[in-house]
């Protein structure tokens, strides 16, 4: 299918990768459904745990939010590790802390299969208003203190050192971020799975879930039937079509990014080639590319519905913050659907033998890696960890399959202008 919204830098600067199908009936020890960095992760540590595996895409590998984020690693859950700390106590923040700021499972995976995917690192967490950027300074400081976590707070007069901007009211560099081409990152994560023996069925949409009394599973496409003990749902914003009640948990908010021609003057505007993040509601984050062009996310829309031209959508955003670089010529407009929670931390779980992730709310870049490594890990029959990230609390949106989407925007847009209010 082609896809009006993939008019992106990554897939036209993508690693070669062939498409894999299989025709006929199959059989696994575990079915996983969706190619993008939870069911890639997912599929290659149960591979490596020495199951058989199979992954089905319905369209092709890194086609959901993982081929086409913003490409920012952000280390961290959408909740600060000071909230998670007050709301669910010592234990458990230190150990999700362990789990999503310190267990860099991105950075582990791109050293071990050598994948090539333009990693820098360095993420800057810029204040849009002075209250943002005291509360930022307090946070720094309290993971320096508890965990020893050590980022440069960057008072106002020093973000030239980081940002040709003079939008920002001072920042937080973190050196354990980065950045990356997240669908090379994908590829990378899909040619290391088939060399552990993963089989790919690619250009098939699951439809349907069969769960028997003995626990095992079958998995209906349109041209296949899967058999597999296990099965894990890493299909992210399109869980509600094969399982309902899951699609419950979030809903899909579009974001929209741009790619700019490569700039002569792309260093002057981010000199320390750090990832950018701001702290509006609705943010702006941006970064360069291997290729010197700066990558700009900006604008959510509530609508299902792309704007007629992304690039015209984004620009006005881009322009803001780089005025200099108003007119630049830009290449690519591209976008996608973000899985949002109610409270903004994912969902992950279990039923029976289905396991699930998804719903990283905009922030999935790093711990997509983990959550897909912790489902194999549970599946193999060590869940400590993965009950960490299953026992987050989560809440359906109210409303109903009809109401659910119109009530979510509404809340959405009241934060939106409570942010454009100040
Ligand atoms: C525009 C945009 C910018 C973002 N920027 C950032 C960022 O800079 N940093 C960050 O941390 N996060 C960012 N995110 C979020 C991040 O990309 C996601 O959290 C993450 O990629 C989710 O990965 P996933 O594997 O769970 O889901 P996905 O990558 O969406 O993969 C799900 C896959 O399942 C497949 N699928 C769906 N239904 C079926 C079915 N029935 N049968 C078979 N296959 C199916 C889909 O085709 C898809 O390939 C962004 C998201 C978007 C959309």
């Amino acid at each position: 299918m082609t896809d009006p919204l993939n008019n992106s830098y990554y897939a036209v600067t993508a690693h070669i990768w062939r498409p894999r199908a299989f025709e006929g009936d199959l059989e696994c020890d575990v079915a996983v459904i969706g190619g993008g960095f939870t069911g890639l992760s997912a599929a290659l540590a149960c591979a490596e745990n020495g199951f058989s595996v199979i992954l089905i895409e319905a369209e092709h590998i890194g086609f959901g939010a993982s081929g086409r984020n913003g490409g920012q690693l952000i280390p961290g859950l959408r909740w600060t590790a000071s909230e998670l700390e007050a709301e669910f106590g010592r234990e458990r923040a230190d150990a999700l802390f362990d789990l999503c700021w310190r267990d860099n499972r991105v950075q582990a995976r791109i050293a071990k299969h050598r994948i090539d995917c333009d990693l820098k690192s360095g993420h800057l967490e810029a204040a849009w208003t002075p209250k943002d950027f005291d509360t930022m300074k307090r946070e720094a400081d309290y993971l320096a203190a508890r965990f020893g976590y050590t980022s440069d707070v960057v008072a106002k007069a020093d973000m030239a050192d980081h940002i040709a901007s003079p939008l920002y009211h001072g920042g937080i560099h973190d050196p354990q971020g980065g950045h990356f081409h997240p669908l090379n990152y994908a590829i990378g994560l899909a040619q290391a799975a088939v060399a552990a023996g993963v089989r790919f069925v690619e250009g098939e949409r699951v439809h349907r879930i069969a769960e028997f009394s003995d626990g095992s599973n079958e998995l209906f496409t349109t041209r296949t039937i899967v058999g597999a003990r296990y099965v894990i749902d890493a299909t992210d914003s399109w869980i509600g079509d094969v399982e309902p009640d899951l699609g419950r948990y979030t809903v899909p908010i579009m974001n929209y990014n741009i790619a700019t021609a490569p700039l002569a003057n792309a260093s002057e505007l981010l000199p320390t080639d750090a990832a950018v993040a701001d702290s509006r509601f609705v943010l702006n984050y941006f970064r360069l590319s291997a290729d010197k062009r700066l990558i700009f996310g900006g604008g959510e829309r509530y609508s299902q519905t792309p704007p007629r031209d992304i690039s015209a959508f984004v620009r006005p955003f881009m322009a803001e913050v780089f005025p200099q670089i108003a007119d630049a010529p830009i290449d690519y407009g591209w976008g996608g659907a973000v899985a949002v929670t109610m409270n903004r931390l994912p969902h992950i779980g279990r039923r029976g033998n289905v396991f699930y992730a998804h719903g990283f709310s905009g922030h999935g870049a790093l711990v997509t890696t983990t959550a897909g490594e912790l489902v194999a890990e549970a599946l193999a029959g060590t869940a400590e960890r993965f009950d960490v990230l299953a026992s987050l609390p989560s809440q359906p949106f109210p409303g109903g399959k009809w109401l659910r989407r119109p009530l979510a925007t509404l809340g959405l847009l009241y934060y939106a202008m409570k942010d454009r209010l100040g």
